[in-house]
């Protein structure tokens, strides 16, 4: 039987890849080694009863009572904390989907690829602040990794049958996020409830947001860098308000292959899931005649910042990417708490990167995961310290 595990089963990409896994013949098809979640104990043990999991494991050292209680009377392995959550992505698993979100899913990413196992990455921030560190271990153990984040995967998608050098460029989709026509004053006035509301997709609070400010387009520039090797200008966002074309390669012979579907992410995952095959799933099939027509228009720099700030990353390399990524959490958090405004987080953003990407940028080729967490928590402090400054 295929051993599969899910770290951050109980989020957004956590509960469609279950949702997949059950509908794929649950408990009878897979056996499930480990899930995962931090707070929500009552999903994470009903979802490691349905799928007969042999550990659950929540971040959250306080929750481990609570969850040794939802999941009394069982042979569950119930575990708690930062190091029980890593110990059990290094458990071997043919399949692990890394769906934790932010920097939190790096050590558990790493782990599960020491095992050589595929790991389906939906955690793009693995990429973000440690590309050549994940690339490294994928190579050196031997393991493979599917990208699910649906731009990427569509990509993927694009290039299977060629080489991985044969694209002139890769051009991004982006939906524009909700204030895509707003105003910079408006724009300056929004509040987390309207910047969690997504037109297209239906995610986590965090890459909600991210897609509003697209800060998430920004991530995904450098994800796409990493995971195909391509040079930074060889990647284009392209505004697409409908968010059908997941995204495009184009060939130096001047051909484009898009890959197109429904705004549902068990696609991706269903993909990353069944990859090399296809298996049925069910999502929405598009009813071309009824979509009517498909826009583009060139995103506006003015107002998101962050794509401008993502080239910088791409151009500065070594650990640049570790700083962005925690000025972007922390900027996400100070927002969530209302110490600084919408567009302030892309302020807070460049004056870290100011402040310490330089330094990053210079950082040793064969850096390790300590090098990542130490300028993710200065990064942190920093941007910290600015919203403060601020408020
Ligand atoms: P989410 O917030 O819905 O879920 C996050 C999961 O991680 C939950 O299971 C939560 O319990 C767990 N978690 C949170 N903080 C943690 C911590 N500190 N340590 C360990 N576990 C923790 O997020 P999501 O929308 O499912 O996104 C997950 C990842 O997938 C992110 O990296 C995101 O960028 C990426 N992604 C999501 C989507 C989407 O449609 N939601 C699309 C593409 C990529
Ligand atoms: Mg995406």
């Amino acid at each position: 039987m295929r051993k599969v595990s899910v770290f951050g089963s109980t989020g957004s990409i956590g509960v469609n890849t279950v949702d997949l896994l059950l509908r794929q013949g649950g408990r009878e098809a897979f056996d499930v080694v480990a899930l995962s979640g931090a707070r929500n104990v009552d999903l994470l043990a009903e979802q490691a009863k349905a799928l007969g999991a042999r550990m659950a494991i929540t971040a959250v050292e306080a929750c481990y009572q609570p969850l040794k209680d939802a999941l009394a009377g069982t042979d569950i392995t119930v575990a708690a904390g930062v190091d029980a959550l890593a110990q059990a992505a290094g458990e071997p698993a043919d399949w692990t989907m890394s769906a934790i979100v932010g920097s939190a899913g790096l050590r558990p990413g790493l782990e599960a690829l020491k095992t050589g196992a595929t790991l389906a990455l939906a955690n793009k921030e693995s990429l973000v602040c440690a590309g050549a560190l994940v690339k490294a271990s994928v190579a050196e153990h031997g393991g493979t990794l599917l990208p699910v984040d649906s731009e990427h995967s569509a990509i993927f998608q694009c290039l299977e049958g060629y080489g991985a050098q044969a694209f002139e460029r890769i051009i991004l989709t982006a939906s524009g996020g909700p204030f895509r026509e707003w105003s910079v004053e408006d724009m300056a006035q929004v509040t987390p409830a309207q910047a969690k509301a997504h037109p297209n997709w239906s995610m986590g609070a965090r890459i909600s947001i991210d897609s509003a400010t697209m800060f998430n387009k920004a991530l995904e520039m450098i994800e796409a860098q990493v995971l195909f090797n391509a040079m930074p200008e060889q990647i284009e966002v392209i505004v697409h308000p409908q968010s059908i074309i997941h995204s495009m390669v184009g060939f130096a012979d001047g051909a484009i292959m898009a890959q197109l579907g429904p705004s549902d992410m068990r696609g991706a995952i269903g993909y990353a899931l069944n990859h090399p095959d296809r298996a049925p799933l069910p999502v929405e099939r598009l009813n071309f005649a009824q979509l009517g027509a498909l826009s583009f228009q060139a995103p506006d720099p003015d107002r998101f910042p962050a794509l401008r700030l993502a080239r910088e990353v791409m151009d500065m390399g070594g650990l640049a990417g570790a700083v962005f990524n925690g000025a972007k959490e922390c900027a996400l958090d100070e927002f969530l708490k209302g110490s600084i405004g919408f567009l302030d987080m892309a302020r807070l953003v460049a004056h870290v990167m100011d402040t310490l990407g330089p330094e990053a940028a210079q950082t040793r080729a064969d850096y390790d995961l300590d090098d990542v967490l130490h300028f993710d928590s200065r990064a942190r402090e920093t941007g910290l310290t600015w919203a403060e400054r601020k408020s």
